[in-house]
């Protein structure tokens, strides 16, 4: 029976295959094990040694895994290993284990099971996002330890996909046999860092957001993926022979027919044609039909997609979002491991002296660090949060700066303030960054005394002081995520409201020409970080208002060169000036279409 079931799009890309159901975890399977044994005391020190040998084996392959994950993605993903292994020392699970086979005499895989339901339930009763990450983390190296113990090596999903590979070979009248989709419940993080694409065509899952550790490495490996399907998805997985992941649109076709086949197929040709007809565009510079130089760069969360977006011709970074690297973990990230990671993403681009630029911690509204409790707000977006948090917790906000300073030795490295409201915000923290910089001068440390610092631009009143703040500031960055949102007054995160949530307001591009005017009467430059910089129809009406810079995700990146030279600058600003005139943002939109027929054709 066809089925089709929507869910979040994780990871971009089509993938198409024959499907391949997760089950439980053996921890489960091997539940009914859990009879009340007492073992005599010298079976249970074999117990004991047996669980030691186990151990050793999990955490030599944890090593192993951490070591090819750092390689393959990168020192940020390898850590969910490393954090594996530091629950061999851990007094709750590894001693809660030891105690139950030598105190209780339990036979070590009952003890094992046992513990990681006492630990993993307790972090999960704590109603904490952060924390029941961890309980995962336990299951998954219960899960590795039990496999050791029953005599199995490898991974329960490379099994899975061997066996679904086998039954795909074995039946001919099945569509294409090539690697299989995987369809689970959730999929730990040592699931996922064991598949490539030659292994999994893409996979689905009941749990997990667009942040899940699953969800972060399928777009790390280019691997497209849907995950939150819920419960329907695991009601659905017996009777799914064939699927499709569309991890663009974040659904999943269950049992398609031929049609919708041979249409996804010929999606997934186009978008291959596509691709390497960019690639000759990959070491050119942005420029318009006319020869107007703009830079294309990338939005990043870490050091590892610096390294892609260079690869996937970045002429730059717009926006490096930091509040990632103090996400999933247990406390701040030190001023040395902020360091090693933006010194990282700055030498990705620094062959070219390409700038990256960095921003400084936009914690707060809808972003929150499990570590660091914030009173609950009655509005968390107009609360709290990034940059006036950042000027109330000095000591976080100068580690930092500190970082980020250092880094600028390496590079041409840019500093950013998010969510800036007030001139005397911009003020204070330009104050502490001066004030940082004396500080390293003391004591010797190199850094680049003249590292540009700008303001995004998000909050209507400061677009509306922009002529004010330009006199101070280096650059401009516009964030329309936010500045719409706040300009329209429509929460970005209610899809309800998703008629006001439209950069194309003639509202919003008003806010834009008035900010990229005030810059340019002071010398300085504007960019834009925010989603509308990568939206094809917005391409003509910015570059017609005189934008410098357009941050976006990477693979945008190659259309949107291909696109800018096709445009002539003095003919956007015409369309610009009738755009700001206009005023629905369906008549914007229909604007650009009508002018440029291309750009239409190439919205997703
Ligand atoms: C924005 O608000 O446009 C922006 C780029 O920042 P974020 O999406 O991180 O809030
Ligand atoms: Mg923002």
């Amino acid at each position: 029976m066809y089925t089709l079931l929507k869910g979040i799009a994780a990871a971009p890309g089509i993938g198409m295959g024959k499907a391949a159901a997760k089950g439980q975890r053996p921890e489960q399977r091997q539940a009914d094990a859990a009879a009340s044994v007492s073992l005599t005391p010298q079976a249970a020190e074999e117990e004991l040694l047996r669980y030691g040998l186990a151990a050793e084996v999990a955490a030599r392959e944890l090593e192993e895994l951490a070591e090819r994950t750092r390689e393959r993605m990168g020192a940020e993903e390898a850590e969910i290993f490393e954090t594996h292994l530091l629950l061999f020392g851990d007094e709750e699970f590894d001693g809660g284990i030891r105690r139950r086979i030598r105190g209780e005499r339990k036979p070590a895989a009952l003890a094992v099971e046992e513990t990681a339901s006492e630990v993993a339930a307790l972090l999960e009763s704590l109603d904490d996002e952060y924390l029941s990450g961890r309980a995962a983390d336990i299951r998954d190296v219960a899960a590795r330890l039990l496999r050791h113990l029953a005599g199995e090596g490898g991974s329960e999903s490379a099994a899975v996909l061997r066996g679904a590979e086998e039954q795909a070979a074995g039946k001919e009248s099945e569509p294409a046999a090539g690697p299989p989709v995987l369809l689970a419940a959730d999929l730990s993080p040592s699931d996922t860092a064991q598949l490539d694409k030659s292994a999994a065509a893409g996979f689905a899952t009941a749990a997990g957001g667009r942040t899940s550790h699953s969800a972060i490495m399928a777009r790390s490996l280019g691997i497209p993926a849907v995950v939150g399907l819920g419960p329907a998805l695991l009601a659905a997985m017996a009777d799914a022979r064939y699927v499709i992941v569309d991890g663009d649109a974040g659904v999943l076709h269950i049992n398609p027919g031929d049609a919708l086949i041979g249409e996804y197929e010929r999606r997934q040709r186009e978008a291959e044609e596509r691709a390497r007809s960019y690639g000759r565009l990959l070491a050119e510079e942005t420029r318009s039909q006319d020869g107007r130089r703009v830079e294309l760069a990338a939005n990043i969360g870490s050091a590892r997609d610096a390294r892609a977006a260079a690869a996937a011709g970045a002429e730059g970074v717009g926006l490096f979002r930091t509040e990632f690297l103090y996400m999933d973990r247990e406390a701040l990230p030190s001023e040395d491991e902020q360091f090693a990671a933006y010194r990282e993403a700055v030498e990705a681009f620094n062959a070219k002296r390409q700038p990256v630029v960095i921003r400084t911690l936009d914690i707060g509204g809808d972003k929150k660090l499990p570590y660091l409790p914030l009173p609950q707000e009655e509005n968390p977006f107009l609360g709290h949060r990034a940059i006036r948090l950042c000027l109330d917790q000095t000591d976080l906000f100068r580690t930092q700066l500190r970082a980020i300073l250092r880094a600028s030795a390496y590079g041409n490295v840019k500093i950013l303030f998010p969510m800036i409201a007030a001139l005397s915000e911009w003020r204070r923290a330009k104050a502490l960054l001066d004030a940082t910089k004396e500080e390293l001068a003391r004591e010797g440390l190199p850094f680049n005394a003249e590292t540009e610092t700008g303001i995004m631009i998000e909050i209507p009143a400061a677009a509306l002081m922009a002529d004010r703040f330009a006199k101070e500031v280096d650059f401009f960055s516009i964030g329309t995520n936010d500045l719409v949102q706040y300009t329209l007054a429509a929460d970005r995160m209610n899809e309800r409201l998703a008629y006001l949530t439209d950069p194309f307001y003639p509202a919003v591009l008003r806010l834009i020409d008035r900010v990229i005017r005030a810059a340019r009467a002071e010398g300085k430059w504007t960019g834009m970080c925010g989603e509308m910089a990568g939206h094809p129809l917005a391409l003509p009406i910015l570059l017609g208002l005189g934008l410098q810079e357009f941050s976006m995700s990477a693979p945008s990146i190659l259309p949107a060169r291909s696109w800018l030279a096709r445009l002539d600058s003095r003919e956007c600003e015409a369309l610009a000036a009738e755009a700001l005139e206009l005023e629905e943002p369906d008549e914007v939109r229909a604007l650009v279409e009508a002018r440029f027929p291309f750009l239409a054709a190439g919205q997703a």
